[in-house]
C-alpha cells in the first residue's frame, strides 16, 4: 500500500557501528601521534579543487565520506592540537574531549529549554565554573560560543541594567545621553564589535593609554570620565582585561573595582584566557579582584584546553542579566509539568534559542582530571614561559620585547646595525619558515613599531625541550635568511 519510509539512521546498524569503530581507533591514533607530525602545511591544490565539486545529489556510502575527510581534510589542520603550536589564543583539545562530543551529539538535546536533565549539567557546570573563579554561588551565568560572545552577552546586561530609560523598549537611539564604555587600548577587538552591535558605535569604547606593563593608566580613565561626564555622556562601564592578547597584561582589578564602585559603573572583565589563573592557588593573586566584577567573560576552550567551542559569562545579578535577554512568547511558556516545564530557561539568559550541550564536554573534562590538574597544567604553562623567556634573554641573537606576567611571550630575532624596519622583515620572514617548515606556529604582534614573534601558549601538550628547539630554530633561520640576502644582493 504505502512505500516504506525513508529515515536517515543507517541500513545496517552493524556497518554503521564498525564504521564508528574504525572512526574512533583513527581518531585517537592520530592525537596520539601528532607529534611526530608537521605542527603545519598548507592545502595542496588538488585538495582545494575538490573541495569546489557541486552540492551532492547521489549518495555515497557513509564508509565513503569518511574516506574523503580521511585523505583530503585531516592531513591539513591548523596545528593547534600539536605541540608545538603557540598561535594566537587557541586551546590545545583532548582526547576524552573528543569523545564527550560525541556523546553529547547523541543525546542532541536543545538547551534552549524545557525541563531535561541536561540543563541541569549546565547550571552545575556554572556552579563550578564560579567556584573555579571565586565567584559567587548565587551568580547567574550562561555557556556561549566563545570570549567574543560572552563579552557581548556581558556587555548587553551592563547597557540595559545602566542605561537610565527602557533601552530594550526605546532603543538606543532614544538614549537622553550617549552612553559610554571603558577600556584600554590593548582590549580584544572583539569588545568593539560587542559596542557596535550594541548600537552605541565604536567611538562610544573609550581607548584609555597603558603604562609600561600594558596594563590601563587608572590616572587617564578616571580622566577620561570625568571629561565625558562633564561632557554630557553617560558613562556605563569599565572593561578590565585579565590577561590582554598582545602580551598577557592584567589590570589592576582591584582599582577598577573601586572606581566602578564609586563611579557607580558597571565593572566587567574579559578574562577569556588570564581569568583561568585563579585556577592555580599560586597564580590566584595575579588576578584578585576579578571577583568583585558584575560580570566576566572567559574562555573553556583556551585555557581549560577543551574542544571548541565553550565559552563562559558569568553575571553576579541573575535579575539584571534575565532581564536583559527574557522574552517569553506563547509558544515559549513554561508549564509547572511535563517537558515544557522548568522555571529558568537559558534562552532567557542569551541570544540563542536553541543551544548545543556545550556543557557535557565541560562537565564530564572536569570530572575526568579534577580542578587541580587544571591548576598544575596551567601552572606548567606559565614555568614553561618564564623558561622561554630565560632562553631569550641568555641568547644574544634574540630579544625579549614585553615583561612576562603570564603566558604570553613577545621576542625577536635581532643583529647590530638592521633598523626596526629591516629587523620586521626579518622576524617576519622567521615565522613565515617556521610555519611553512612545519616546526612551530607562533604568530605575532606588533610592539613600539616592532614587529614581535608572540608565543601564547595554552597548550597541555608542550615540553619545554619545544622550546630549547625553538630558540634554534629561530636563530638558525634568521641567520639562514641574512646570509640568503647577502649572496643574492
Ligand atoms: C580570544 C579572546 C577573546 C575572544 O574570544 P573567542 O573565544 O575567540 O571568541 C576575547 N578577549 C581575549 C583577551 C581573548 O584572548
Amino acid at each position: 500500500m504505502f512505500e516504506p519510509e525513508e529515515t536517515l539512521d543507517p541500513q545496517d546498524w552493524d556497518e554503521m557501528r564498525a564504521l564508528g569503530h574504525r572512526m574512533v581507533d583513527d581518531m585517537l591514533t592520530y592525537l596520539q601521534t601528532v607529534r611526530e607530525r608537521p605542527v603545519w602545511q598548507s592545502t595542496p591544490d588538488r585538495v582545494k579543487q575538490h573541495l569546489h565539486a557541486p552540492l551532492p545529489v547521489e549518495p555515497q556510502s557513509a564508509a565513503e565520506a569518511y574516506q574523503d575527510f580521511v585523505d583530503q581534510i585531516l592531513p591539513y589542520p591548523l596545528g593547534n592540537i600539536h605541540p608545538r603550536f603557540w598561535g594566537w589564543v587557541i586551546g590545545t583539545g583532548t582526547p576524552f574531549g573528543v569523545l564527550a562530543e560525541m556523546l553529547a551529539a547523541t543525546m542532541n538535546p536543545n538547551m534552549g529549554g524545557g525541563d531535561h536533565v541536561a540543563n541541569d549539567v549546565e547550571r552545575q557546570v556554572l556552579a563550578w565554573c564560579k567556584e573555579m573563579l571565586g565567584f559567587p554561588h548565587d551568580a547567574s551565568g550562561i555557556l556561549v560560543s566563545g570570549g567574543s560572545m560572552a563579552n557581548f552577552v556581558g556587555l548587553t546586561v551592563a547597557r540595559n541594567t545602566l542605561a537610565g530609560f527602557d533601552v530594550r523598549a526605546k532603543g538606543v537611539a532614544a538614549a537622553p545621553q550617549p552612553m559610554t564604555f571603558y577600556g584600554s587600548v590593548e582590549m580584544h577587538s572583539c569588545l568593539q564589535k560587542a559596542v557596535e552591535l550594541l548600537g552605541l558605535g565604536n567611538e562610544a569604547l573609550r581607548r584609555i593609554p597603558v603604562n609600561a606593563a600594558f596594563q590601563i593608566d587608572l590616572d587617564a580613565l578616571d580622566r577620561a570620565i570625568q571629561s565625558d561626564r562633564a561632557a554630557g555622556y553617560r558613562p556605563i562601564g569599565v572593561i578590565g582585561n585579565a590577561g590582554t592578547v598582545n602580551t598577557g597584561a592584567i589590570d589592576d582589578l582591584n582599582a577598577l573595582a573601586d572606581l566602578c564602585q564609586r563611579e557607580k559603573m558597571w565593572f566587567h572583565v574579559d578574562g577569556a584566557f588570564g581569568a583561568l589563573a585563579a585556577v592555580s592557588p599560586e597564580l590566584r593573586p595575579l588576578v584578585k579582584g576579578m571577583e568583585r566584577a558584575d560580570s566576566i567573560a572567559f574562555d573553556l576552550h583556551k585555557w581549560m584546553y577543551m574542544p571548541i567551542e565553550v565559552g563562559c559569562t558569568l553575571v553576579r545579578s541573575e535579575e539584571a542579566h534575565r532581564r536583559a535577554f527574557s522574552v517569553t512568547p506563547e509558544y515559549l511558556s513554561h508549564f509547572e509539568r511535563g517537558a515544557a516545564g522548568g522555571s529558568r530557561w537559558f534562552n532567557e539568559y542569551g541570544l540563542q534559542l536553541t543551544r548545543g550541550f556545550r556543557a557535557l564536554k565541560v562537565w564530564l573534562s572536569l570530572k575526568e582530571h579534577g580542578i587541580e590538574k587544571y591548576g598544575r597544567v596551567i601552572k606548567q604553562n606559565i614555568d614553561q614561559c618564564h623558561y622561554l623567556a630565560q632562553l631569550i634573554e641568555a641568547t644574544p641573537e634574540l630579544e625579549l620585547l614585553a615583561p612576562v606576567p603570564l603566558n604570553i611571550v613577545c621576542f625577536r630575532y635581532q643583529i647590530a646595525g638592521l633598523d626596526d624596519e629591516a629587523l620586521n622583515r626579518l622576524n617576519q620572514a622567521i615565522m613565515f619558515e617556521l610555519h611553512e617548515q612545519g616546526i612551530a606556529v607562533p604568530t605575532y604582534t606588533t610592539l613600539d613599531g616592532k614587529f614581535a614573534i608572540r608565543v601564547a601558549h595554552t597548550n597541555h601538550r608542550t615540553r619545554y625541550e619545544d622550546f630549547d628547539l625553538l630558540v634554534r630554530e629561530v636563530v638558525r633561520l634568521g641567520q639562514e635568511i641574512l646570509r640568503n640576502q647577502k649572496e643574492s644582493a
